[in-house]
């Protein structure tokens, strides 16, 4: 596919013509795209600064019934979107589809919000007065995107902007193209006016910082260091910020737990998508009668997993996305060993059929929670285990990480896990079942550093996509 930038409704060629790769074969080249340019992308945020008027003012029912139909042609198209999602990301094909599915809910959902969007009416402790409280669009919307969603990600801000009458200058992640070049072609096809929705391709500098300084509101997502960046840059202009950065999720698995599902939802959190979820398991923090049958089980179910290309029909685990990540998993590998973790299983490249970045599911064991492997995110199939005496060390070792994101606990005791769902910093919580696996219609999100600002998804996603406007009306009666 050749992909351009969408730029006040015209696709647009740029400069610094570039190429994915498929990473499950390395010569099959799956995209050539070239980055807007520097007049591109002022114009892109010109075109959506002039839009803006018009959709704000859109019709609430037109509005709503054109989100509704790029859901359902995300639905139609679900699997050309997962196919292209699989060669460009490496995700298995039917998770490709089922981002497809979750991306069109995202739209299906935010069609809803528009008919559902509510004000508020006060009395006045003034006579004659009344107090209405309504929300409106915050404005330009920058939304930057990383290469492990490449559909849901894009998807759910631009739904939530525009449900919410905001117009949107959309950078996506280089790696992965593709997929918001896709929703581009849907979005126009559904009909969305001129400007409303732009798309430009490019690097974090300059391009990601010239659409945050052009923008009223940025939305972000990506790693944790790059947040900061966004966040200083934000900060210059005073624009209004939301952000979802990295995590080091742990699981924790009871001596209660059932042994058949604590073994599967770990080995799901921990590989499933090759590892590359925010929400993934990378820490299992495991009481002491369970620990050594529980981490037999789960090394074993590491060596049956399917590591192949992501569109054979028996692949379980595509391959790792890109090269940089593949070569910090391998040296994340390699320091966690250096510093006293013990390698139960994996670490290894894997060779296929076809050349490309397979990597065996990886568990490290005999860790503590103070060691650099457990403080450090990895964002790959790797994971470590933590041994502890009880739930009390538990919750204080799952804490014990500077992330925020996702946290899990596997126990039959209903009082344990209210216990853990009370006191875990994290800023989603999961009991028995896999710290990734998130659904659209309620708050995602975390505390700093994995998150900043209000909640994306859900009704929550208002927050940050309207502005609050408070007004006193003198109606002398
Ligand atoms: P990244 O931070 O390298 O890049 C994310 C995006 O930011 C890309 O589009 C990139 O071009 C852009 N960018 C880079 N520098 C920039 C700058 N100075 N100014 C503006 N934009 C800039 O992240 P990645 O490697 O694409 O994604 C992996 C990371 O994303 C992991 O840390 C993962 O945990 C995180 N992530 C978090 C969530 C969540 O919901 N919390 C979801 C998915 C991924």
């Amino acid at each position: 596919m050749n992909g351009q930038n969408l730029i006040d409704g015209e696709w647009r060629s740029g400069i610094d013509a570039f190429e994915t790769v498929n990473p499950s074969d390395l010569g099959e080249v799956v995209g050539r795209y070239s980055k807007a340019t520097e007049s591109d992308v002022a114009r892109a945020c010109a075109a959506a600064r002039d839009a803006l008027p018009a959709w704000s003012a859109c019709n609430m029912q037109a509005r709503a019934d054109l989100l509704r139909k790029v859901g359902d042609v995300l639905v139609e198209r679900r699997v050309a979107v997962g196919t292209l999602l699989s060669r460009e990301e490496g995700k298995t094909l039917a998770e490709g589809v089922g981002e497809a599915v979750y991306a069109a809910r995202c739209f299906h959902f935010q069609a809803g919000e528009v008919i559902r969007a509510q004000g508020q009416w006060y009395d006045s402790g003034r006579d004659g007065f009344n107090i209405v409280v309504t929300r409106e669009p915050v404005g330009v919307i920058a939304a930057i995107t990383p290469w492990n969603f490449p559909i849901a990600i894009p998807a759910w801000k631009v739904a939530a902007a525009l449900a919410h009458g905001n117009t949107v200058v959309l950078k996506p992640s280089n790696f992965v193209p593709g997929c918001a070049v896709l929703l581009g072609e849907i979005l126009q096809q559904a009909g969305l006016p001129r400007g409303v929705f732009n798309l430009v391709l490019g690097d974090g500098e300059p391009t990601g910082g010239a659409i945050i300084d052009a923008a009223d509101g940025v939305t972000f997502t990506g790693g944790t260091e790059t947040g900061r960046l966004v966040l200083r840059r934000a900060a210059e202009t005073m624009t209004k910020v939301q952000m979802e950065l990295g995590g080091k999720n742990a699981l924790v698995v009871l001596d209660d737990a059932d042994l058949d599902l604590a073994v599967d939802i770990a080995g799901n959190g921990a590989w499933r998508q090759t590892g590359q979820r925010c929400t993934g398991t990378e820490r299992l923090i495991v009481t002491r009668g369970i620990h050594d049958a529980f981490v037999e089980r789960l090394m074993n179910s590491a060596k049956r997993l399917q590591v192949g290309h992501a569109l054979d029909p028996d692949t379980e685990i595509g391959p790792v996305a890109n090269r940089p990540q593949l070569e910090k998993n391998l040296a994340f590998v390699e320091r966690a060993r250096a510093e006293g973790a013990e390698l139960a299983t994996g670490g290894e490249c894997l060779k296929r059929r076809t050349k490309g970045l397979f990597m065996a599911p990886t568990l490290f064991v005999g860790t503590r929670s103070e060691m650099w492997c457990n403080q450090t995110e990895a964002f790959g199939p790797i994971c470590s285990v933590i041994k502890v005496d009880d739930l009390d060390e538990a919750i204080h070792v799952a804490n014990d990480c500077p992330y925020r994101l996702s946290a899990g606990i596997a126990t039959a005791g209903l009082s344990s896990a209210e216990r853990f769902r009370r006191y875990s910093r994290a800023g989603m919580v999961i009991v028995n079942a896999p710290t990734a696996g998130l659904e659209y219609h309620v708050p995602l999100g975390a505390r700093a550093p994995s998150g900043f600002g209000p909640r994306e998804n859900g009704l929550a996603s208002s927050e940050f996509f309207s502005e609050t406007k408070t007004a006193y009306i003198n109606h002398g009666e």
